[in-house]
C-alpha cells in the first residue's frame, strides 16, 4: 500500500490543462496501489485561493479515506492569512498549509511570512513547501522557518529537486522538524537521503496530475529500486506518511489497498 504525499487539485488553469475528475483520480490511484493522497492546491496558488481551499475541503470530506488536504493563503495580508489558515485547519481532514514561494512571489524570510509561521508554530501545524527552485525556495531559506519555529512541522515537497537535494538533506539532518518528500528528486539524491536518514522523516509523492499515472508508476519503481531495506522502502511509501497524517488528523484511516505492495 502506498500513500502519495504530493498531489494537486486542479481546475485546469495552471500547468495542468484538464478538469479534476475524482472518479478518474481514484481509479488511477488504485491502478498504482495508492490508497490515499495528500491533495494540495495549484490554481489557488495563483488565482482565488479561498475558492480552491473550499473545493479541496469538499473533496476531502466527500472521500475521507482517499484524501487529506491542505489549503493555501497569500501571506502578504497577515490578518486575512491567519483567518484563512484557521478556517482551513478547522475543517475536517485538512492537515496543514501549502506554500509555493516561487509561484506566490514571496521570500519565506520576509517579516509577514515569519509572523504567519509564528502563528502556525503556536498551532503546532504543518507547512508544506514547494522547494528546490531559486530565488525563493532554496532549502536553507525554508530551513530557517523550521529553525525559528520548532513546533511547526515543515515538509520540503521536492527534497531540493535536481540541484539542491544535498542542501535539503543537510537541512533535515540539522532540524528534526523537517521532513523530506521524495518527489521529482533524482535517483542518486533519493538514495542518499534514504540511506542517510534511514527512512526517518522521509515520505514519497508523485506530483500527480503534473505527473501522469504512468509517470507515477515509474516514480514508485524508483523507490522500490533503492538499495535500502524493504522496511525503509515501506516506511517511505506508506508508514511515514500515515504517521504524519495522523499526527494532525488522529481519526484518519487510509483506504484499504487491493493489490500488492
Ligand atoms: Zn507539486
Amino acid at each position: 500500500m502506498i500513500i502519495d504525499f504530493h498531489t494537486h487539485y486542479t481546475l485546469g488553469e495552471v500547468f495542468v490543462k484538464k478538469q479534476y475528475d475524482a472518479d478518474k483520480v481514484i481509479s488511477e490511484m488504485e491502478a498504482n496501489s495508492i490508497v490515499s493522497q495528500l491533495l494540495l492546491p495549484l490554481d489557488g496558488l495563483v488565482f482565488d485561493y479561498k475558492e480552491d481551499n473550499n473545493r479541496i475541503m469538499e473533496l476531502v470530506q466527500t472521500y475521507p479515506q482517499r484524501f487529506v488536504g491542505m489549503g493555501t493563503v497569500h501571506p502578504r495580508r497577515p490578518k486575512e492569512a491567519v483567518e484563512e489558515m484557521d478556517r482551513c485547519l478547522q475543517s475536517a481532514g485538512m492537515i496543514g498549509m501549502k506554500f509555493h514561494p516561487w509561484l506566490q512571489a514571496f521570500s519565506p524570510l520576509e517579516d509577514y511570512f515569519q509572523s504567519l509561521a509564528e502563528e502556525a508554530n503556536l498551532r503546532k501545524t504543518l507547512f508544506f513547501f514547494h522547494d528546490g527552485t531559486p530565488p525563493y525556495t532554496e532549502p536553507f531559506q525554508i530551513a530557517e522557518v523550521a529553525r525559528a519555529n520548532p513546533d511547526l512541522t515543515v515538509v520540503m515537497g521536492h527534497s531540493g529537486l535536481n540541484d539542491l537535494w544535498r542542501e535539503s538533506l543537510l537541512a533535515a539532518r540539522k532540524y528534526d522538524n523537517i521532513w523530506l518528500c521524495l518527489c521529482s528528486c533524482p535517483y542518486s539524491g533519493m538514495l542518499e537521503i534514504a540511506q542517510t536518514l534511514g527512512g526517518e522523516r522521509t515520505i514519497w509523492g508523485s506530483d500527480y496530475p503534473l505527473a501522469t499515472a504512468r509517470d507515477t508508476r515509474d516514480r514508485i519503481r524508483q523507490v522500490e529500486m533503492l538499495t535500502v531495506s524493504d522496511r525503509v522502502k515501506e516506511d517511505i511509501l506508506y508508514h511515514n506518511a500515515l504517521k504524519l497524517i495522523t499526527r494532525f488528523h488522529p481519526a484518519f484511516h487510509s483506504a484499504k489497498g487491493k493489490g500488492p505492495s
